[in-house]
């Protein structure tokens, strides 16, 4: 098969060296409105074709694969006196997996563990291209179920306004949670 980004004959939809020369990682870092800080690994628009991809089958794996490159090795690198949990923001499966549920799984580590359908929104509302001003009118009703772990770690693939970060953070306050901060895999404004 053909490599989606260079092009190149490959045995994988991504071939070794895109994964390692393109889809380098670049830590950037953040902060929303609550003070809270999230740390992204690409450029959206540097990665925008392929998570374009989300909802088929084929954005499972890329999803995987980039969060293998990014969320995994920031995993392995974390330490902490004890276990925090890692919550993906609204990981209801649709369209046969869950996006952020891959990245919190992605995380797990001595120190971090994936909690699933935790943080779920109540209202599906979609945010793409809309503005700001939109998006504060039309929160997604986050509801937090209830576990035992404390301290936890956001999820969410992309960061645009950082509005569905801000809610998520409020709702798990509210629940009695310290979000340590938030992790995406791209930054809409870099
Ligand atoms: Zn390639």
């Amino acid at each position: 098969m053909r490599c989606l980004i260079c092009e190149g004959a490959t045995l994988s939809h991504i071939c070794e060296r895109c994964r390692h020369e393109v889809l380098t990682p670049q830590l950037s870092l953040r902060r929303l409105e609550c003070g809270i800080g999230v740390y992204s690994f690409y450029r959206y628009d540097d990665i925008a074709p392929l998570l374009h991809t989300k909802h088929t089958d084929l954005g499972y794996y890329l999803f995987s694969v980039l969060a293998q490159l990014s969320f995994t090795p920031f995993a392995a690198s974390f330490h902490f006196s004890h276990c925090v949990g890692a919550l993906g923001i609204d990981d209801q499966v649709r369209s046969g997996y869950a996006h952020s549920a891959i990245l919190s799984k992605a995380l797990t580590c001595k120190a971090i563990q994936p909690l699933y359908g935790k943080l779920l929104a109540s209202k599906p509302h979609h945010y793409a291209g809309k503005s700001l001003a939109y998006r504060k009118a039309h929160p997604r009703g986050f509801t937090c179920r209830p576990f035992d772990v404390i301290e936890v770690i956001v999820v969410d693939d992309i960061i645009t306004t950082g509005t569905t970060l801000n809610e998520a953070v409020d709702v798990l306050r509210d629940a009695g949670k310290e979000v340590l901060f938030a992790m995406t895999l791209a930054d809409a404004r870099l």
